[in-house]
């Protein structure tokens, strides 16, 4: 685990690891900020900040 600045919650939070698979995604454990989505051997899906791609998984 490591720690990370949230965008949204304005504040450094313990990045949240979820593994689906290939997949992989780094989420703020609060309110879901995704930082980082990728796929093992496939590269980046997803990078937090920017919004050009809006493929994350809402676990509700
Ligand atoms: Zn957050």
């Amino acid at each position: 685990m490591a720690r990370r600045y949230c965008p949204v919650c304005k504040k450094v939070v313990e990045e949240k690891l979820i593994k689906e698979g290939k997949r992989v995604t780094k989420v703020c454990p609060e309110c879901g900020h995704v930082f980082i989505s990728y796929e093992i051997g496939k590269g980046i899906i997803e990078s937090g900040g920017g919004n050009k791609f809006e493929e994350r998984t809402v676990l509700k």
